[in-house]
């Protein structure tokens, strides 16, 4: 094994160097050329390389690039913050800025345990989650997420938070179809809110569509409405962990606007900064907000780097770019192509169960056996061949959990930057088949 300096996630893969990013390629040191239809981890949403973001960075860096939050705040976070603000729904007026989604959901989760604190309600401090979901890797995040292979190893240290079944369509745990099966596993929410008493539970955390934890999981039409209608009646809170959603990622500023649910507290990160600047938010409304601002006056959490001014100017610079190129509007077109494309591809490669998602966030689950979804045995590393087939071709997709319990499947997700182009999508779907082919021709 070849030594570098660097701790990396498997010790004995040695990754290539990667000298420099353009557009939806990345090209490493050897030369190599890469499609990046991951988006890295669902991140770079405008691409590598945009000159405006490199100018905007270096402008805000001459004037400062940091100050301590409990003493400034700055142009570049006051208007950033106004941005979200504006692009978001309903009254979500209140950024809390951070560094990662960890730390946005972790902050998302206190905010709403401190709103019923400063209600005067001291016991709703449980957070109900979903199986089949992630909501990051932080010990608060991480006990809200249903991603057993991620908590394995800290379970004796997690809250044990309560956890519902995810809208998993494809492999219905009632074995019913949408919209006739009169959306049970939304039900179940009720049902736990039931078994646990709502005076013990502070809010409900989602991610509109599922992504680490199951590869673009979709839910059907009126899911969220049901999630919210229970929660409204229950008087718990609704967090949307948009923090792979956001930001246009599949086609509206948040997922949750696809289905006309405003949600409490939003979960941003990810595209926030495009992999330009660590950067994250929790964004409260005014319902949460109101009883803090009348009672202690600050949200109770915070990070040394919260809404350094460097971030939030270049966060800015990626919110404008999007805007001035009106790249949102083309996300569900782009979308509806890429997965026309992909569904070609299902005749062709047996393997193939389930191709789904939304706008440019699209997953493809892979199943031994297309008729009784057999999932592939743990052994094979499925899920791992693929992607490293696709980056011997040039492609790069992101790896999901996948299956009922979240580990037993395989999945992957495509999504590319939303700058895609139409022939770089076809050129993404060639160098899949590639990939595809190169799997088919070593499992038969
Ligand atoms: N929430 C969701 C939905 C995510 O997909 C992720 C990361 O993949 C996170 C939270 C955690 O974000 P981060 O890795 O920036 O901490």
């Amino acid at each position: 094994m070849e030594k570098t300096f660097l701790i990396k996630p498997m010790l004995d893969e040695i990754y290539p160097v990667i000298d420099y990013g353009k557009g939806v390629y990345l090209f490493d040191r050897n030369g190599k050329k890469y499609l990046d239809a991951a988006s890295g981890a669902v991140t770079a949403n405008i691409g590598h390389g945009v000159a405006e973001i490199v100018e905007a960075m270096m402008e805000q860096a001459k004037k400062v690039s940091f100050v301590y939050r409990s003493q400034f705040t700055s142009e570049a976070a006051e208007k950033l913050a106004a941005k979200i603000a504006e692009w978001t729904p309903g009254e979500l007026n209140w950024c809390f800025f951070v560094n990662s989604g960890s730390e946005a959901t972790e902050t998302a989760m206190k905010m709403a345990i401190q709103h019923w604190q400063e209600r005067g309600n001291q016991t709703k401090t449980k957070i109900l989650s979903r199986w089949v979901s992630y909501h990051g890797i932080t010990m608060g995040a991480l006990s809200m997420s249903g991603h057993p292979s991620r908590r394995a190893r800290f379970i004796p240290l997690l809250e044990d938070f309560p956890a519902i079944n995810p809208p998993y369509c494809y492999r219905c745990p009632y074995n019913l179809e949408a919209p006739s099966c009169n959306y049970l596993c939304a039900k179940e929410l009720e049902t736990a809110i039931k078994r646990i008493g709502p005076d013990q539970i502070a809010a409900f955390i989602a991610e509109p569509v599922i992504g680490a934890a199951g590869g673009a999981i979709s839910p059907p039409k009126d899911y969220f409405k049901q999630i919210k209608m229970i929660c409204e009646e229950y008087d718990i809170l609704f967090i949307a962990d948009e923090v792979m959603t956001g930001f246009g990622r599949t086609g509206t500023m948040l997922a949750c606007e696809q289905w006309g649910v405003v949600p409490d507290i939003v979960a941003l990160g990810k595209g926030m900064g495009a992999g330009y600047a660590p950067i994250a938010a929790a964004v409260a409304s005014e319902k949460v907000m109101e009883p803090i601002l009348a009672g202690s006056k600050s949200v109770m959490s915070g990070h040394t780097l919260s809404a350094n001014p460097q971030s939030c100017a270049v966060s800015l610079a990626v919110l404008e770019y999007l805007e001035k190129n009106d790249i949102m509007k083309e996300v569900d077109n782009k979308g509806v192509y890429l997965k026309y494309q992909l569904e070609k591809l299902k005749p062709q490669f047996n393997f193939i169960g389930d191709i789904r998602g939304k706008g440019l966030l699209l997953g493809i689950e892979f199943v031994a056996d297309p008729i009784t979804k057999q999932p592939f045995p743990r052994k094979l590393s499925v899920t791992q061949k693929i992607i490293e087939h696709a980056k011997d071709k040039g492609l790069l997709i992101y790896p999901a959990g996948s299956g009922i319990d979240g580990v037993n499947g395989d999945a992957v997700i495509i999504s590319p930057p939303l700058t895609i182009t139409k022939r770089e999508i076809e050129e993404l779907v060639f160098l899949l088949k590639g990939t595809f082919t190169v799997f088919s021709d070593e499992i038969n």
